[in-house]
């Protein structure tokens, strides 16, 4: 624990701040992660590059933007007291009532006063000698801590520079992920958007009846399930309160962290009027239950995968009926659910508008922009005047490999993981030592889980272990290269089993170039993965090095 703060120290010193642990991010995870080392009687300080709270949600509020997990299973489990004094408005909220929900949490807590704001963190470096992390930041002050954990989000780095000759365009240009908090004003205006992953989706069909004229770049057709959203009554949320307990063990408990499983049984074992009725009950569900929660042979068995997908494109094909649309807006050349799953809002029924049209980046690339809009290989230019940029984000790793975290030996975590995407059950990383992650490669919290059910778990995990060492009065714990070798055998076993490692998509890396290709997400499952998990700290982390 930290016992120096009344310490004096030499004037060179002056902008060291001494603390137990120092967490990077203020999002979901990072909130809590402060909460819990703050309980177990650490000195914590959080940064984070925001002037407030919410992480992806502070930096995602492009028009639209909505969870499409429900909000009884996108939220806290550790207070029930929380979960009283809380009330949803909706099954699916927007993007300012999950950032109103953390703020509230922040609040509630007290949080604010252990987080230091519009901050970056620009190296991290592991003092062998001292066994302790410093941590720089831009405001020029480097913080020594013990502990060092990354709550810095899985989709939280943009992708950038993508297209030649951006700065040459004259009119705005947005990037989801940092959307200016001042709406934009879209009247009487040519808007293109490049990208119809869940972001673009979702601004798609928000703006194109504010716009001018819409043009949409699609490089990829996406699956998408009709959201069925509802308000909530006192009624609902009385009932969904006094399931607290019963949710919490779902979610904790399920394939992808969500109240719903794969508890139909197997595909092959049902008959083809029951496999209907299923997919026909979960489709009007309007969640993500027909890809998470109908049944796991859609991930691994290409058979079933291919009936469902079917079932899928006729659903899609019926809600546009013109031939010539069905035909762009209809994925054929991949299967259900290997890539992530929308939820869309009357999105296909947005290209029936006259002032949307669709532009195939797949058959005429996009070459660069201009000033006046957007070059594709075929020679045309799309005039515009903003374009939005709904192209995604390197994600699990992009926040990390853009510090400069360096451990034992100087080793950089950026030129390990550029060589080879590994770590010890996606929560610590060999000659790593004393550094915590969440959310990060070779763990389903990496892309394959409801977020915050993997984000609670894990820091739980990384509470526990600390609270392990602290106890024993131990300094560093590490995993070691075999045991390392172990969970990538492992992740990798699962992965070859899984329909989303042979598809190109965030998933796999295949958005970044020179990106290492592996599956990022353990494919295993949420319950399987806790289980996992939960064996290392029974074993009192016995196959890690402690010291
Ligand atoms: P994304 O799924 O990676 O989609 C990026 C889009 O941009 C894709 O259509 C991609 O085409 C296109 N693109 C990227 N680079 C391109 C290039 N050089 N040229 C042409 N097109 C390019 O990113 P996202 O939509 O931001 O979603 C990321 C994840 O965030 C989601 O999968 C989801 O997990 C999460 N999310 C959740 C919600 C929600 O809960 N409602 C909402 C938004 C996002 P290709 O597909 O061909 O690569």
């Amino acid at each position: 624990m930290n016992t120096t703060a009344s310490t004096p120290r030499p004037a060179a010193a002056q902008n060291i701040q001494r603390y137990d642990a120092v967490i990077i991010g203020a999002g979901i995870g990072g909130l809590y992660q402060l909460y819990r080392l703050r309980e177990a009687g650490l000195n914590v300080l959080a940064i984070d590059a925001g002037t407030g709270v919410g992480g992806t949600w502070y930096w995602n509020r492009y028009p639209g933007a909505r969870v499409d997990s429900p909000s009884h299973v996108y939220q806290y489990w550790f207070s029930e007291e929380l979960n009283n004094a809380w009330n949803w408005s909706e099954r699916f909220p927007a993007q300012p009532e999950t950032e109103q929900y953390l703020n509230f949490v922040a609040d509630r807590f007290a949080l604010r006063k252990d987080i230091q704001f519009s901050t970056r963190v620009l190296s991290c470096d592991f003092d062998e000698h001292r066994e302790r992390w410093q941590v720089r930041t831009d405001k020029g002050i480097t913080l020594d801590a013990k502990y060092l954990i990354s709550c810095a989000g899985t989709l939280s780095t943009p992708l950038k520079n993508l297209f030649e000759g951006e700065d040459s365009f004259k009119g705005e240009v947005y990037h989801t992920a940092r959307w200016p908090k001042q709406p934009v004003d879209f009247t009487g205006k040519r808007v293109g958007v490049v990208g119809t992953g869940a972001t673009g989706i979702q601004v798609i069909q928000t703006i194109a009846p504010q716009v001018q004229a819409l043009t949409v770049f699609q490089r990829t057709a996406p699956y998408t399930i009709p959201m069925r959203n509802q308000r909530y009554t006192d009624a609902d949320r009385a009932t969904l309160k006094s399931r607290f307990h019963e949710i919490k063990q779902q979610v904790r408990n399920s394939f992808v962290g969500f109240d719903f499983d794969f508890t139909y049984g197997s595909y092959h074992d049902a008959s083809p009027q029951d496999r209907r009725e299923i997919l026909e009950m979960l489709w009007d569900d309007g969640s993500l239950a027909l890809w998470a929660g109908s049944y796991g042979e859609i991930f691994t068995d290409e058979g079933v995968n291919k009936e469902v997908s079917a079932f899928v494109r006729q659903k899609m094909a019926e809600r546009i009926k013109d031939p010539a649309l069905i035909k762009q807006l209809v994925p054929t050349d991949y299967g259900f659910g290997t890539r992530r799953v929308p939820l869309d809002t009357g999105y296909l029924e947005t290209f029936l508008r006259p002032n949307v049209s669709i532009v195939d980046i797949k058959a005429a690339p996009i070459e660069r922009i201009v000033e006046n809009g957007v070059q594709t290989a075929d020679g045309n230019i799309h005039e515009l005047d903003v374009l939005i940029l709904a192209t995604g984000f390197d994600a699990s790793t992009g926040a990390l490999t853009q510090i400069d975290i360096r451990g034992r030996a100087k080793q950089l975590l950026r030129d390990e993981w550029a060589q080879d995407l590994r770590t010890t059950l996606g929560l610590m990383v060999h000659k790593f030592p004393n550094l915590f992650l969440t959310a990060a490669p070779l763990s389903p919290g990496a892309a394959l889980c409801n977020a915050p059910t993997c984000l609670q778990h894990q820091v739980e995990w990384i509470t526990d272990c600390i609270q392990f060492l602290e106890n024993n009065q131990r300094n560093t714990i590490e995993p070691t290269l075999e045991q390392q070798d172990h969970w990538v055998a492992h992740h990798d076993e699962a992965a070859s089993t899984s329909l989303l490692a042979k598809t190109r998509s965030w998933y796999t890396g295949a958005n970044v170039d020179g990106k290492p290709k592996r599956l990022l997400a353990y494919a295993g499952g949420v319950n399987v993965y806790r289980e996992h998990c939960d064996a290392v700290a029974a074993q009192a982390y016995a196959d890690f090095r402690i010291n």
